[in-house]
C-alpha cells in the first residue's frame, strides 16, 4: 500500500491520538439548579403578583381558560427574568406538522424615535404571527392567504435556550390558521387530553368520585438513540441527508455477542450524556434514566413522566438538546429508526396513563374490589381502543424511517397487538368465563378481582416483543419511531380510549337504568368487551412468523409501508371517530394526510437521489482505481511471464472480472431505479405515488444496494470512500 492515507483512515488515526473530551460541567447536585432555565413555579413567585400567579396556576393545573386580563403583567415579568438571565430574543416555540420545532426568534427591543428599550407585551406573548406559507399545511392555505398565527400555550412552562451571545425566551405555543384550524400537532394533543379527561371524569363520577375535577393524560418517553463520531459523519452523505446509511456490508462484528445493552459506558459517551442532562435539568426535563442499548453506541435516555404536552414538549426538548451537545463533543447523534442495516433500530417506547387531579393513576389497580373494577373499565377501554382503531394508531408511527424498523427481527411488527401478561390474562379469561348469575360481590372473590393489587404489585413478566404492552401501572406503545414527535401516537390513543369509556359508560348506564346494580352492571358490560377485543390480545412472540399467520386469521391488519399505512387516517369509522371526540375536523384530517404523503414520498425521493450519487460519485470511482491497479499487476506480471517459469496468474484477472462485473451490475440496477423512478412524475395522484414508491422505489434502492455492499468487501480498504460499519459502530 502506498503511504498515501485516504481520509477515513486519517479519522482513525486521529481518533486514536485524541484524548477524550471531558464534559464541561462541574459536578454539582442536579436539585441546586434543575430547571432554572424554565419560568417555573419558583420563578412565576418570584416575579408574578400574588393574585396573577394564582390566576396562570390555575390555568397550568387544572386547565382553566387563561383571563387575559393578565397577559400584559405576565409577559412584563417573563420578561424580566428572562433578562435577568441574559435573554436577549424571544419566539414562539412550537411544532409544526413536520414534526421538529420551529422558531423565529423576535428581539425584545423597541425604538421610540429616540432610545431602545426593551419590552414584551401581552400581545406579544399570547400570539405571534410567523410567515406561514413556508410550513406543510396539505394544501390548507393558498399562498394569498398563507395567514396562520402562533398562540401562546400557558399549559407548559416557558424556557430559556441559552445562546454563544444570550439566551432565547422560547414561549411553548399552539399553531393555528386564520380560520381556526390546526396547523400543528400539539393543538389536537391538547384537545384530546380534554376529550379523554371529559369521559374519563364520567367513570369516576360513576364511583361516586365528586371531588375529582380532571384527568391527565400521563406519557413518559424513553428515547433511543445512536451516536458516531463526527468525523464519520461528514464523511457520509447519507447520514447527513437522510439520516440513514444507504450502503454499507455488515461488520464481521455487529451485535451478535449482546455484549453492549446495560454494559459500561465510554469515557466518551458518559462525557456527551453528563453535559445533556446537565442541559436538561437547567430546562426542567427529569431526566433519569441512561444506559447502552442492545446495538453497538446505541443509547437511550428517559425522562420522568409528566402530563402528556408537557411530555410531548419534553421529548422535542430532549432530542435537541442531545444533538446540540453531542455536536459539542464532535458527536453526531442519530435519531433515524434505521441508521445502520441489519442492526437493531431506534425506537421510543412511549409510556402512556391516566392520573385523576389528585395524582390517583387510573391504571393503577388499587386496594380495594371497587378500585379494581374502576381499574378494569380503563384497562379494558384502553384494549378496546386499541383494537376497535388499530390500523389507525399502526398510521400513528408510519414513516419512511419506521417502515425498515418494524418488524426487522428486533423491533415490533407493523401488526398492533396488546401484552397484558399471564396474570390480568387470566383475570379478564375469568371475566369472559363468568357466571353471570352470582352477585357482583361473590364474582369479584372468585375471580380475583378482589387481590388485582397483590398478584400485581410482584408481577415481573415482561415482553419485549409487543408493541403495545401493559407493564405493571401504564402501557408502553414500544412502536414508535425515535425519530418521531410523540404528539401524534398520543392524540390518537386518548381519543379512541376517550370513545372506548363513552360507549362502555353508555352500556353500563343503561344496564343499570334496567335494574341491575352498578357492580353487576359493569361486570357484565366489561364482559361482553373482554369477549369482543380478545383478537387482540398476544401474549407470545410477535416476532415470528407463525404469529404474522395468527394475526392475519384473527383479521388484524399488518400493512408494512407507510404508502399504504397512511390510508387508515382518511378511514371512515376512524375519521368518524376523531371528529366525535372534537380532535380533528374534516378538513385538518385530509390535510395531514396529504401532508403526511407528501414527506412520505420525499424522504424516499431523497433518499433515492442520494444513493444514485454515492454510487456514481464515490462508488464507482473506487472501483475505477482499483482496476486500473489491477491492471498494471496484470501487465507487469504478464511483461514477467518469462521469468515466472509459466506461473498463471488467474487469481488477479478472476477479481478484476467479478470487480468489473459487479461494478456493471450496479451501474444497470442504478440505472433501472432510475427509469422506475420516472413513471413517478405521470401519477397524478398522491396516495397513488406514495404506494408507488412504497413498492417499487424501496425495492429498486435494495437492489441498488446489494452489489454496491459486495464491492465494499472486495476492494481494498484504502480505496473504499465511505465510513465502514466496522468503524462507524466501534470506533469513538
Ligand atoms: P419500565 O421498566 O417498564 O420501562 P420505568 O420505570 O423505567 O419502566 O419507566 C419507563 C418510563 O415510563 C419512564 O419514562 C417513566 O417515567 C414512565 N412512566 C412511569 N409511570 C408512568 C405513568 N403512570 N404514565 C406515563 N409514563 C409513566
Ligand atoms: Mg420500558
Amino acid at each position: 500500500m502506498s503511504d498515501k492515507k485516504n481520509i477515513r483512515q486519517e479519522i482513525l488515526l486521529r481518533l486514536a491520538r485524541e484524548n477524550t473530551p471531558i464534559s464541561d460541567t462541574p459536578p454539582q447536585s442536579a436539585a441546586s439548579y434543575f430547571g432554572v432555565n424554565t419560568f417555573n413555579d419558583r420563578a412565576m413567585r418570584d416575579y408574578l403578583p400574588k393574585d396573577v400567579y394564582k390566576k396562570l396556576r390555575q390555568t397550568m393545573r387544572d386547565g382553566e381558560k387563561l383571563d387575559p386580563g393578565i397577559a400584559n403583567t405576565v409577559a412584563h415579568a417573563m420578561k424580566e427574568w428572562a433578562i435577568d438571565k441574559g435573554v436577549t430574543h424571544y419566539t414562539h416555540w412550537f411544532q409544526p406538522q413536520t414534526g421538529l420545532t420551529a422558531e423565529k426568534h423576535d428581539s425584545f427591543l423597541e425604538y421610540d424615535g429616540n432610545s431602545v428599550i426593551e419590552r414584551f407585551k401581552g400581545s406579544q406573548l399570547v400570539q405571534g404571527e410567523p410567515d406561514a406559507s413556508s410550513f406543510p399545511s396539505g394544501g390548507a392555505r393558498t399562498t394569498f392567504e398563507a395567514r396562520g398565527y402562533t398562540m401562546w400555550d400557558p399549559t407548559s412552562p416557558a424556557f430559556i435556550v441559552d445562546g454563544p451571545k444570550g439566551g432565547i425566551l422560547c414561549i411553548p405555543s399552539l399553531f393555528i390558521s386564520y380560520t381556526g384550524e390546526a396547523l400543528d400537532k400539539k393543538t389536537p394533543l391538547l384537545r384530546s387530553m380534554e376529550a379523554l379527561s371529559n369521559s374519563a371524569l364520567k367513570v369516576l363520577r360513576l364511583f361516586g368520585k365528586e371531588d375529582i375535577t380532571r384527568v391527565h393524560t400521563t406519557i413518559g418517553t424513553e428515547q433511543e438513540y445512536f451516536l458516531i463520531d463526527k468525523s464519520f459523519y461528514n464523511l457520509r452523505p447519507d447520514l447527513q441527508l437522510t439520516g440513514r446509511t444507504l450502503l454499507g456490508a455488515p461488520s464481521p462484528k455487529g451485535q451478535q455477542l449482546d455484549d453492549h445493552y446495560f454494559g459500561s459506558i465510554k469515557e466518551r459517551v458518559l462525557a456527551f450524556m453528563q453535559d445533556a442532562e446537565h442541559e436538561l435539568y437547567k430546562l426542567g426535563v427529569p431526566a433519569t434514566t441512561r444506559h447502552n442499548e442492545v446495538a453497538p453506541h446505541q443509547f437511550e435516555i428517559a425522562p420522568i413522566f409528566a402530563e402528556a404536552n408537557v411530555g410531548a414538549d419534553r421529548n422535542q426538548v430532549i432530542m435537541e438538546v442531545l444533538k446540540k451537545i453531542a455536536n459539542r463533543h464532535n458527536l453526531a447523534l442519530l435519531l433515524h429508526e434505521k441508521p445502520f442495516a441489519g442492526i437493531n433500530g431506534s425506537g421510543k417506547h412511549n409510556n402512556w396513563s391516566m392520573a385523576d387531579s389528585q395524582g390517583n393513576n387510573l391504571l393503577d389497580p388499587g386496594d380495594t374490589p371497587e378500585q379494581n373494577l374502576q381499574f378494569l373499565i380503563f384497562l379494558i377501554a384502553t384494549l378496546k381502543a386499541v383494537y376497535d382503531y388499530g390500523g389507525l394508531l399502526r398510521m400513528t408511527i408510519a414513516s419512511a424511517g419506521n417502515d425498515h424498523r418494524l418488524g426487522a427481527n428486533e423491533a415490533p411488527p407493523a401488526i398492533i397487538s396488546v401484552f397484558l401478561g399471564e396474570r390480568l390474562n387470566k383475570i379478564l379469561d375469568d371475566i369472559k368465563k363468568g357466571k353471570q348469575s352470582k352477585k357482583a360481590e361473590e364474582y369479584i372473590i372468585d375471580m380475583g378481582i378482589d387481590k388485582i393489587p397483590a398478584i400485581l404489585r410482584d408481577y415481573t413478566d415482561r415482553n419485549r416483543t409487543s408493541p403495545f404492552a401493559f407493564t405493571g401501572q401504564k402501557f408502553e406503545f414500544r412502536a414508535v419511531g425515535s425519530s418521531a414527535s410523540v404528539s401524534l401516537p398520543n392524540t390518537v390513543l386518548s381519543a379512541a380510549v376517550a370513545d372506548s369509556l363513552d360507549i362502555i359508560l353508555k352500556d353500563i348506564e343503561s344496564e343499570m337504568n334496567a335494574g341491575q346494580k352498578r357492580d353487576d352492571a359493569v361486570l357484565k358490560v366489561l364482559q361482553k368487551y373482554v369477549i369482543e377485543t380478545e383478537p387482540i390480545r398476544f401474549e407470545g412472540n410477535n416476532y415470528s412468523k407463525e404469529w404474522e399467520e395468527e394475526a392475519a386469521k384473527r383479521g388484524l391488519p399488518n400493512v408494512k409501508t407507510t404508502g399504504y399505512a397512511l390510508d387508515f387516517l382518511i378511514k371512515e369509522n376512524n375519521t368518524a371517530m376523531l371528529e366525535r371526540q372534537n380532535i380533528y375536523r374534516k378538513s385538518e384530517i385530509v390535510n395531514r394526510y396529504h401532508t403526511k404523503l407528501e414527506q412520505y414520498v420525499t424522504a424516499l425521493e431523497i433518499e433515492k437521489q442520494t444513493l444514485c450519487d454515492l454510487v456514481n460519485t464515490r462508488v464507482v470511482p473506487a472501483v475505477f482505481e482499483y482496476q486500473s491497479r489491477l491492471l498494471e499487476v496484470i501487465k507487469g506480471l504478464r511483461d514477467l511471464n518469462g521469468l515466472m517459469d509459466g506461473e498463471p496468474f488467474d487469481e488477479q484477472t478472476e477479481i478484476l472480472k467479478e470487480v468489473t462485473h459487479l461494478m456493471r451490475e450496479l451501474r444497470q440496477r442504478c440505472s433501472e431505479l432510475e427509469k422506475t423512478s420516472s413513471k413517478t412524475v405521470s401519477i397524478e395522484s398522491l396516495p397513488e405515488q406514495a404506494k408507488f414508491y412504497a413498492d417499487y422505489i424501496t425495492k429498486g434502492m435494495d437492489a441498488v444496494r446489494e452489489p454496491a455492499d459486495k464491492l465494499e468487501q472486495l476492494l481494498p480498504d484504502d480505496l473504499w470512500p465511505l465510513p465502514k460499519y466496522s468503524e462507524m459502530l466501534f470506533i469513538m
